[in-house]
């Protein structure tokens, strides 16, 4: 049976994989990916053929990859975080449905939310839900009613590609939603770039968070009516009574 991993790489630092991520980089021999996440491990696992392509090519790189792997070659795909979310494990799957001898394997990474949820503390404390903000493929109504369920339900709600280029004020938008179930004094928080270079953190209210512009290497945090600033840390209680 040939095999296809698809391995999440973590946030960015060589440090954030796990070790079953680095054992199977370095048992494949050809390594496929985004040439942003390539970059961030290529200095790591010498000496394996890489297979690069730009953004918007996801089809064409899984494709290519389980091309090679049916033709014998040990090959990951590797994702940044985990290669499940919103990440190219599904498609892999889907696309190698029709290969009878060929099987995808998944080595979990660690995703946004929880490298993202420890630099800021323990904002993910209770119950809560990921949602992107991207209707590339998802319509935008679908995300404003999920935006607006998890803010009802008091879920602490984590935001995905918040921003490009073309969807600046998504942000903003998604605040506005959240803000008609929850208090503007909510306590947020934000990540940019996290484990790579230029990583940048803040905690601070829901209404500021409406008016604060970030980038597409940011993930967001919206705390439940629960969460707490505690000492420049963003802190979901799991309930438990302290006196
Ligand atoms: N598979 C990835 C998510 C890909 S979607 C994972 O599991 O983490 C891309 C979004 O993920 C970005 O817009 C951002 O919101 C988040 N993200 C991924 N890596 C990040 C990093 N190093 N720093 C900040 N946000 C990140």
């Amino acid at each position: 049976m040939n095999k296809l991993y698809v391995v999440g790489i973590g946030p960015g630092a060589y440090k954030s994989m796990t070790v079953e991520a680095i054992e199977t980089l370095k048992e494949c021999s050809v390594i496929v990916g985004y040439s942003v996440y390539v970059d961030l491990i290529k200095e790591y696992f010498p000496n394996k053929e890489y297979v690069e392509t730009g953004m918007r090519k996801e089809t064409e790189r899984c494709q290519a990859a389980i091309d090679l792997a049916c033709k014998g070659q040990k090959v990951a795909v590797v994702c940044s975080g985990d290669g499940v979310v919103y990440g190219m494990a599904g498609l892999l799957m889907e696309l190698g449905a029709k290969e009878e001898n060929l099987e995808v394997e998944v080595v979990a990474g660690v995703t946004a939310a929880l490298s993202g949820g420890a630099e800021l503390g323990a904002p993910l404390g209770h119950d809560f839900v990921v949602i992107s903000l991207s209707d590339l493929m998802t319509p935008w109504e679908l995300i404003e009613k999920r935006l607006a369920y998890a803010a009802m339900a008091d879920m602490v709600i984590c935001l995905y590609n918040p921003s490009s280029k073309k969807r600046t004020d998504y942000l903003k938008k998604a605040c506005t939603i959240i803000l008609e179930h929850r208090k503007k004094e909510t306590i947020c928080g934000f990540v940019k770039n996290i484990a790579r270079k230029g990583q940048e953190k803040r905690i601070l209210t829901l209404e500021e968070l409406k008016n604060t512009k970030v980038d597409m290497f940011t993930t967001v945090f919206i705390g439940n009516s629960q969460t707490k600033h505690i000492k420049n840390q963003m802190v979901t209680p799991r309930g438990y009574q302290i006196s």
